[in-house]
């Protein structure tokens, strides 16, 4: 039986597979995490999809056992700021998609428009947001949703099971350094071996296959399985096993960072429950409240803009909050690896793949990653077929996400700097081109775009389609001959349901405070 998993890298990637692994697995595994002194964490990474609370379930953890430890915070939406024009806002939120006769509620919304903002008609958690308010009431119940929490028939799926069953109305932001340091202790309290050190040398066998890790000064160190988690690196993955990385940058150019993490009074200030994304002349800035602190970050391409610039800007946006921080470049990269398991190593995080994170799917691709070894740990037999489905369901992820993102560059009608003309004469990929002439003439569903599991239901493209502003759309011809009177009522419904619960939800921080 193999059972020994040796993990390098202890980040957030790191952390999160070794705990998911104990788990899945107890004692039934034995898992080695090793991660350097010296080289830190990438240190950003703070939100997320409402899927990853499957991750914590999983774990058997309850909010609040490890939000209050980590400062996290509730995410609603991802809210984008500027991309149409300055002043222009709309959310992408985490509410599913209501139907009427057939045709999703943003299609009836073309054909009758009953305010000039689809995010306000269609969904109520856009008036939630904007006025700062908590999807739980004081007393810990959630907003009424089209969904039983915790149904025991949703328990144990994989986030691809879950998908179209329910979409829960939030995700977590969270300090990152905090979360490894709570999953490190999970995870060593079931047993983990942890190892600081620094490996030196990935040891090959005559097939090709990892036999060990060298480490400064614990010697060698050995397993059946080796999880790369050790970043941008790539330490095993690209450099060991010489893996080829497909970079994306020809069509998301994005390849830097600057971030700050800026104390503040969140009292003072307030919790807005979302990620705000704004755009920049040259990227966009993002925008993370925690209780404690904002993070935030300026996300932009080097060829437009120099990492002073970038910095000067972001410190201008948040203002003197910032002047004692200091600021911490990133060099990404952009892309995923042509296989992210080869031999006997996946490599799980940034090593595996990365998009920029305006739709914070990096710890999305990390959950869905582990989820995915959970479910094909190999035997002795190391069967070849594994090794293909595994690496297939991620590239489909990273691919399928990568579309996603391009879409948002691609609809967005922002053109008043050279970064935002060259959006629009950029290559895209193929098949988000032809999916895009289809959109022209019927909104996104099911069957048009991206065809496999990449954590991104069709009503996700409609927001950001209807919300960029640079494409127009259309709505079915058929809604012309049909009767109004049910979407009517719907937008309705809508609306009351919106003024119920502006009404009586509480503020972000207030519900924060008195539970955590
Ligand atoms: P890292 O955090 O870089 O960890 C690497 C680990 O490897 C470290 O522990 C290091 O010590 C160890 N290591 C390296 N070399 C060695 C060695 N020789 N020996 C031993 N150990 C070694 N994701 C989201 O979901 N939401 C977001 O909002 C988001 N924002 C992001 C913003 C930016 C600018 C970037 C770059 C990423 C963002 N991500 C986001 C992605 C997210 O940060 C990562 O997916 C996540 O932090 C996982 O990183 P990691 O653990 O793979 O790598």
């Amino acid at each position: 039986m193999l059972n020994k998993v040796v993990i390098v890298g202890g980040g957030t990637a790191g952390w999160m597979t070794a705990s998911y692994l104990k788990a899945a697995f107890g004692d039934r595994i034995n898992v080695t995490l090793v991660e350097s002194g010296h080289v830190g964490a990438v240190g950003v990474g703070e939100a997320t999809f409402s899927d990853i609370r499957h991750f914590f379930e999983f774990l058997g953890l309850k909010e609040k056992d490890w939000m209050p430890a980590c400062n996290a915070t509730y995410k609603l939406a991802v809210r984008f700021e500027n991309w149409r024009e300055k002043g222009h806002y709309f959310y992408h939120p985490f509410e599913q998609m209501r139907s009427v006769n057939g045709f999703p509620l943003t299609d009836w919304w073309l054909q009758q428009g009953p305010t000039d903002r689809f995010d306000k008609d269609c969904f109520v958690m856009s008036s939630v947001i904007d006025a700062g308010l908590s999807p739980r009431r004081l007393d810990g119940t959630l907003i009424d949703q089209p969904f039983d929490e915790g149904a025991d028939e949703m328990q144990g799926l994989t986030m691809s099971e879950h998908q179209g069953k329910t979409q829960f109305p939030y995700a977590y932001q969270f300090e990152a350094a905090l979360l490894a340091k709570y999953l490190t202790k999970y995870s060593v309290e079931r047993g983990v071996k942890h190892i600081i050190d620094d490996v030196k040398q990935v040891n090959l066998d005559d097939r090709g296959w990892i036999s060990g890790v060298t480490t400064a000064e614990h010697g060698d160190i050995s397993g059946d399985l080796y999880i790369d988690c050790t970043g941008f690196r790539a330490l095993l993955i690209n450099k060991a096993l010489d893996e080829p990385f497909i970079s994306y940058a020809d069509t998301l150019p994005n390849d830097s960072a600057v971030a700050l993490q800026v104390p503040m009074d969140m009292e003072k200030r307030g919790i807005m429950p979302c990620t705000t994304a704004t755009a920049q002349d040259a990227g966009w800035i993002w925008t993370i409240p925690l209780m404690g602190r904002v993070g935030t970050g300026y996300v932009y391409a080097k060829d437009y803009l120099s990492p002073e610039d970038a910095e000067r800007t972001l410190r201008e946006f948040v203002g003197p909050a910032a002047a004692d921080v200091s600021a911490n470049h990133i060099k990404m990269r952009i892309g995923r690896s042509r296989n992210s398991w080869v031999n006997n190593c996946v490599a799980v995080g940034l090593s595996s793949g990365f998009v920029e994170p305006l739709e914070s799917t990096g710890i999305f691709f990390i959950h869905h990653a582990i989820e995915q070894i959970a479910k094909n740990f190999p035997n002795e037999d190391w069967n070849p077929n594994q090794r293909v489905l595994y690496n297939r369901s991620i590239a489909h992820v990273m691919d399928g996400i990568r579309e996603f993102l391009v879409l948002h560059y691609v609809a967005a009608k922002r053109q008043d700097t050279q970064y935002w003309r060259d959006t629009k004469t950029r290559a895209i990929p193929d098949s988000l081109a032809e999916r895009l002439e289809m959109w022209k003439t019927q909104v996104p569903d099911s069957e048009s775009i991206f065809p496999y599991y990449h954590g991104l239901p069709a009503y996700s493209y409609m927001c950001v389609l209807l919300g960029m502003g640079g494409i127009e759309m259309k709505p079915s011809p058929a809604l012309a001959l049909s009767d109004p009177a049910a979407a009517e009522r719907e937008f309705a419904a809508i609306r009351d349901k919106t003024r119920r619960l502006t009404e009586t939800l509480p503020k972000a921080y207030e519900y924060f405070a008195q539970h955590h």
